[in-house]
């Protein structure tokens, strides 16, 4: 395999290419969207309808347990007071969810590519001629 699961978990959390480790991920005048392929190498990056389903399950995960959660708790032992937390979730809950967009698209490249790592082009062998792809 030329592509190992160690170099899909580190290109994942680094918003890069699962596929050749390139930066390009992402459009460069438009930081939010997402390429439809990778300009390097080729990879199909937009998926079906669905697919980044997961990104946002993962985005709202962190959001609430990452940030609301701890907020919540700092509020319930009185290290913020009424207004602080409440200020702090309207806040956060806008922007957390801003600031892991492109990690949560790439986190759900990553977990995808983890499981199924023969399906990235730079791990595909030649079939012999009497396999197809579902084998
Ligand atoms: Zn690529």
């Amino acid at each position: 395999m030329n592509v190992t699961q160690q170099q899909i978990i580190r290109r994942g959390l680094t918003n890069c290419c699962p596929n050749c480790g390139g930066r390009t991920l992402f459009q460069r005048k438009k930081p939010l969207a997402l390429n439809r392929e990778c300009p390097r190498c080729g990879l199909k990056l937009e998926r079906e309808e669905g697919f980044f389903l997961g990104a946002m399950a993962l985005n709202y995960g962190v959001t609430c347990f990452g940030y609301l959660l701890p907020l919540v708790l700092l509020w319930y032992y009185h290290v913020l007071d009424d207004r602080m937390a409440i200020v702090g979730a309207l806040v956060g809950a806008v922007v957390v969810p801003l600031l892991l967009y492109r990690s949560s698209r790439s986190w759900q490249l990553m977990l995808y590519y983890f499981f199924f790592p023969q399906q990235l082009p730079a791990n595909r062998r030649g079939l012999s001629g009497t396999e197809d792809e579902n084998v």
